[in-house]
């Protein structure tokens, strides 16, 4: 069962280049001796399983271990902006498969409240829209 995993993730993989889904930094081979680190490839279903989400090839891509284990249990859409957005630092590159033990937490969280603001964010805009429609004056109606 491992063994058809780590084939698949590889195929995966081969199909973005090695780069990750979410990162766009290059992935190293888990079934080698860098399986541990932060660069490994992993099998990323867009839609989480535990949201019905298929096995099938438009649900799945390469991942990196860090953004796999970043990510949680948040949208994937959300995620790629967050991550993108702090991956515009040159040094946040630089670092983003170095991290210790320490910045990977201090990591998690920053990505744990941007991940909420955006989530704040769009439930704001969604309100103004309501608000917006609500107030739109119903003179067509009485033609
Ligand atoms: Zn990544």
């Amino acid at each position: 069962m491992k063994k058809k995993n780590s084939a698949l993730a590889r195929e995966l993989a081969s199909q973005q280049n090695w780069f990750c889904h979410y990162c766009t930094l290059p992935m190293t081979d888990s079934s080698v001796k860098s399986k541990n680190l932060d660069s490994a490839v992993t099998t990323e279903h867009l839609i989480p399983r535990s949201k019905q989400g298929s096995n099938a090839p438009p649900n799945l891509k390469a991942a990196c271990k860090l953004c796999n284990n970043l990510r949680k249990c948040s949208s994937h859409t959300d995620f790629k902006i967050v991550v993108t957005t702090l991956l515009l630092s040159p040094r946040m590159e630089e670092q983003w498969h170095n991290l210790d033990s320490q910045q990977r937490k201090e990591l998690n969280q920053e990505i744990q409240s941007s991940l909420k603001q955006l989530q704040l964010k769009r439930s704001q805009e969604q309100q103004e829209q309501q608000n917006i429609l609500g107030m739109r004056p119903q003179t067509v109606s009485g033609l």
